[in-house]
C-alpha cells in the first residue's frame, strides 16, 4: 500500500531510555506500523553503536552502585512485586498497545501482559527464597557455595509476543542482581520501552537506605539486530546473552558468545508435531490442534504445524478440523470476538504464500485456506495483513514445507498407522520445541512422550504454560531454559568459599 493510502492514525513520537535518560536514540528515524491496517502508530529513532556502548558502561556502572549492589535479596524481591503492580495497573492499556504493535488480538495480548505481571512476581519469590549451601564439610574446613550476580547482560527479543519475552528475561536478571540492556524487535519496541518505564517508576525509593534504584540499570535500544544486537553481543561487558529469535540469528550468537567465552540462551524456532492417536477424543484434539496451530495466527515458536492423525479416524477428524478452521473468526484484533488477527507484515505474509506455493508444488492438497481471506469478521479492512488458516494433506513429513518453520498459520496433515514409524517421522525434523499429543491412554501418552524429542509435550492439552515450568528447546530449537525455579542461576555465577578450620598449621609446610 503506498503511504498515500494508509489509513491516518495518530502516530506517537517515542522515545526511550538509554543510560539513564529518556531521549531519542542517535540513529536515524524510523517508524512501526499497527499491522491490521499498516497505519503508522510510533515514530522513533533507532539506536546506533555508540547509544550501545553508553548504554552497557551505564548500566555496568549502576549494577556497582550500592544503592544496587547492597539491595538484600528480599528488598530486590520488593522492587520485582512493586514492578509487577506497575504493570497490573496499567495493564488495559499495556494490552491495547500491545496489540497496535503487533496486531495480536486484545484477548490474547492481556494474556500476554497478566504473563509478564506474573513473571515478576514469581521471580520475586525465587530472589526472596533462593538458597546458597553450605556444602557437606570433607576436611578441616567448611565450604559455602555462594551465587554472585553476572554482570551486564543483554536480552534480545522477537516480534511475536514482546511483553511475555521481555519479562522472562529482565524479571529473573533483575532478581539476579544483574543490570539489563534490552535490544527489541525493530518493528516492535514499545512494550520493552513501557516495561522499563514502570522499572524506572518502580525503582523510586527502593534502592538500599531508601534511595532510587539507578535509572541506567535498563536501557531499552529499539533497531536493527545486524547493528545494535550485533554489538551488544560483542560488547566485552556484556556477561550474557539471553535470545529469543530465529536459528540461524541465534546461531550466529553463539559463535559470537564462543569466542568471548560467554553463557548464552537460545530460545529458537521450531516445527512441532502433533499426534492424534486411535483412542483421542475428537472434540478436545480437533480443538485442541485448532488452537495449537492458528492462535496467534501461528506466529508461534510452539505452533503445532504438523499433525499426525491415525488413519482410523483420519477421515473423521479431517472433516471436523477444517470445518472449525473455516469457522474461526478472522478480523479486528480489537474485537473479543476475534481469534486470528493479522500477520505481522506484508513482508512475514509473501513468505508464507512462497511457502504455499510450495506445499502445493510438492504435491500437496488444499484443504480450507491459501489465500487471503475474502470477507472479514467484524471491521476488518482489506489493508490488514491477513491470511486464511490453511491446511495441507497429502504432503510427506520430508516435504520442504514440512520441514521447514513457516511462522503463519499453516499445518500439514499426515496420517499414520504405526508408532514406530510414526515416532521417527516426529523427531526426523531439525527442531525440537515442543510437541502434543492426544490420547484417552496415559501409558500410551507416556511411551510417546518420553520418545519424541521435544522441550515440551503436552497431552492432552497444548500451548498451555506455567511461570514454574522450565521452558526450551532442544537440537536446532535452542539451548538453555527461561522459567522455572532453577533459571535465576542463568543470571548468576557460582563461587566456591572454604573456610579454614584447622587449629594447626598445614603439616606439610610445619617445620
Ligand atoms: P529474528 O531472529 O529475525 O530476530 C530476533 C531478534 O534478534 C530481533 O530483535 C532482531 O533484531 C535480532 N537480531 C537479528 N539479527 C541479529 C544479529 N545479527 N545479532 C543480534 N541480534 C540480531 O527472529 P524474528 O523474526 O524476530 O522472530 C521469529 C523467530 O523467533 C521464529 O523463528 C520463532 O520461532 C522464534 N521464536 C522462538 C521462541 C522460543 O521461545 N523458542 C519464541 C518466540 C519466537
Amino acid at each position: 500500500m503506498s503511504d498515500m493510502n494508509k489509513p491516518k492514525r495518530k502516530a506517537e513520537h517515542v522515545q526511550t531510555l538509554i543510560a539513564g535518560e529518556w531521549r531519542d536514540a542517535s540513529g536515524s528515524m524510523y517508524s512501526t506500523e499497527y499491522p491490521f491496517d499498516g497505519s503508522v502508530i510510533a515514530i522513533l529513532h533507532a539506536a546506533t553503536v555508540n547509544d550501545v556502548n553508553e548504554a552497557v558502561a551505564a548500566a555496568e556502572a549502576a549494577r556497582l552502585q550500592p544503592t544496587w549492589a547492597n539491595l538484600m535479596p528480599h528488598q530486590r524481591a520488593a522492587f520485582l512485586h512493586k514492578i509487577a503492580a506497575g504493570i497490573r495497573a496499567r495493564s488495559e492499556e499495556l494490552a491495547q498497545l500491545q496489540m497496535l504493535d503487533n496486531g495480536k488480538p486484545i484477548t490474547e495480548c492481556r494474556g500476554l501482559v497478566a504473563s509478564a505481571a506474573g513473571t515478576f512476581q514469581y521471580f520475586a519469590a525465587v530472589c526472596e527464597t533462593f538458597e546458597d549451601a553450605v556444602t557437606p564439610q570433607r576436611g578441616e574446613f567448611m565450604s559455602i557455595s555462594m551465587h554472585e550476580p553476572l554482570g551486564v547482560v543483554g536480552a534480545i527479543t522477537p516480534w511475536n509476543s514482546p511483553i511475555a519475552s521481555e519479562a522472562q528475561k529482565l524479571a529473573p536478571a533483575l532478581a539476579a542482581g544483574c543490570a539489563v540492556v534490552i535490544k527489541p524487535a525493530e518493528i516492535t519496541p514499545r512494550l520493552a520501552i513501557e516495561l522499563a518505564r514502570i522499572i524506572d517508576n518502580a525503582g523510586v525509593g527502593m534502592g538500599a537506605g531508601g534511595a532510587d534504584i539507578p535509572k541506567a540499570l535498563v536501557s531499552v535500544l529499539p533497531g536493527k539486530g545486524s547493528v545494535v544486537g550485533d554489538a551488544l553481543v560483542r560488547h566485552p561487558l556484556i556477561k550474557r546473552i539471553a535470545f529469543t529469535g530465529g536459528t540461524l540469528v541465534g546461531k550466529g550468537i553463539a559463535t559470537l558468545a564462543a569466542e568471548k567465552l560467554m553463557p548464552v540462551s537460545l530460545e529458537l524456532g521450531g516445527k512441532s508435531p502433533t499426534i492424534v492417536c486411535a483412542d483421542a477424543d475428537l472434540g478436545h484434539a480437533v480443538a485442541g490442534v485448532l488452537y495449537g496451530i492458528f492462535s496467534s495466527s501461528g506466529e508461534s515458536c510452539i505452533a503445532g504445524s504438523r499433525c499426525f492423525v491415525h488413519t482410523s479416524l483420519y477421515d473423521e477428524f479431517k472433516t471436523r478440523l477444517v470445518a472449525g478452521a473455516k469457522a474461526l473468526r478472522v478480523g479486528d484484533p480489537n474485537s473479543e470476538r476475534t481469534q486470528m488477527g493479522p500477520l505481522i507484515s506484508s513482508l512475514h505474509r509473501a513468505g508464507i504464500e512462497r511457502y504455499v506455493a510450495m506445499g502445493l508444488k510438492e504435491g500437496g492438497k488444499l484443504l480450507c485456506g491459501g489465500t487471503r481471506p475474502q470477507g472479514l469478521s467484524d471491521k476488518a479492512t482489506s489493508q490488514g495483513y491477513f491470511y486464511e488458516p490453511t491446511i495441507f494433506e497429502g504432503l510427506a513429513n520430508t516435504a520442504q514445507m514440512c520441514r521447514e518453520e513457516i511462522f503463519g498459520p499453516v499445518l500439514a496433515l499426515i496420517p499414520y498407522s504405526d508408532d514406530a514409524d510414526l515416532i521417527a517421522q516426529c523427531n526426523d525434523n531439525e527442531y525440537g520445541l515442543a510437541s502434543g499429543i492426544w490420547t484417552k491412554d496415559y501409558q500410551h501418552a507416556l511411551k510417546l512422550g518420553k520418545a519424541l524429542q521435544t522441550g515440551t509435550v503436552w497431552i492432552n492439552t497444548y500451548k498451555v504454560f506455567s511461570i514454574a515450568t522450565a521452558f526450551g528447546g532442544i537440537k536446532n530449537s535452542g539451548m538453555g531454559r527461561e522459567k522455572g525455579y532453577a533459571s535465576i542461576m542463568e543470571y548468576m555465577t557460582q563461587k566456591s568459599l572454604y573456610w579454614g578450620l584447622n587449629e594447626r598449621p598445614n603439616p606439610w609446610s610445619a617445620s
